[in-house]
């Protein structure tokens, strides 16, 4: 016998009672970014290929002699830097896909509901752990099968290596440094950081049709995704299916398994191929 699905709501009503909800605090909002500064970690590649910019912040005036009334900045940083977007066509797999790029996708796709995969025990474990398809199966035998267009987000608590730290006002270089190197985890083998393995981000593409795969470490694929089939497989398989990427998010403890809804707009740079964001999480306040 097919289930009835419940009859959905006005769209009228539903804003009606969503804008009322985010005033009473009934949904609350997460912030899910780390802050940009000049010391959060950024992405390495070997020397002799082309590097991201880290942020990089200087002060144009502050109420001075340089603008008396105002205070204002300039900045530059790499679109990958620090929390941020990936787009279809940041990978060769996604090269020639249409609405590839962060000033083309259709904006419908920045606001959309997430499953947050707990594996936050077995990363403290091995910080090379890999989520498998047995992994997602188990979690949705407790949280039900994970709805087309949804995000997946790995939640490790990776980020804490640097948030800890960073958000300590009393935080020395030194204790900033030593965080920095913490979440990148690097050593003579390369980087060290969980991720996905091939096999899931295909069946998360193919069988569960996703929006894209979220992480708190510095890429969506593990440190040693290089060394996966193909390598780099989340990068490959998600942009090449047209989806996206999150990574450096924080706060992914503050989430429910299900029910949250993701806002996360990347910047509208012509033709790029990804843009640091906030991402922002509407969840269950009551
Ligand atoms: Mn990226």
């Amino acid at each position: 016998m097919a289930t009835r699905k419940p009859k959905a709501l006005p769209a009228a009503q539903v804003l009606a009672a969503l804008s009322g909800l985010l005033g009473n605090g009934g949904i609350r909002v997460v912030d899910l970014t780390q802050t940009l500064t000049p010391d959060f970690p950024q992405i390495a590649l070997p020397p002799e290929m082309g590097q991201c910019w880290p942020f990089r912040i200087e002060e144009a005036s502050r109420y001075d002699e340089r603008g008396p009334g105002w205070y204002w900045n300039n900045f530059s940083c790499g679109e990958h830097t620090g929390t941020h977007f990936d787009a279809p066509i940041h990978w060769v797999s996604g090269r020639d896909l249409p609405n590839n790029a962060v000033d083309t996708i259709p904006v419908q796709h920045f606001v959309a509901p997430a499953c947050v995969i707990d594996c936050s025990r077995q990363a403290k474990a091995d910080p090379d752990f890999l989520l498998g398809i047995k992994h997602v199966k188990a979690w949705e035998k407790k949280h039900g099968r994970i709805p087309p267009g949804s995000w997946v987000l790995m939640r490790t608590d990776w980020s804490r290596h640097w948030s800890r730290t960073a958000s300590d006002a009393a935080a020395t270089r030194a204790q900033l440094a030593a965080a920095a190197k913490a979440y990148q985890n690097f050593d003579e083998t390369g980087q060290h950081t969980p991720g996905p393995d091939a096999d899931v981000v295909r069946f998360l593409v193919e069988e569960r049709d996703v929006l894209g795969f979220g992480t708190e470490a510095i890429g969506t694929d593990a440190g040693q995704g290089y060394h996966l089939k193909p390598p780099y497989p989340c990068h490959y398989f998600m942009h090449g299916a047209g989806r996206y990427g999150l990574q450096c998010l924080t706060n992914l403890d503050q989430l429910p398994p299900t029910g949250a809804v993701l806002v996360c707009p990347p910047l509208k740079i012509q033709q790029g191929s990804g843009s640091p964001l906030r991402v922002l999480a509407l969840v269950d306040g009551q």
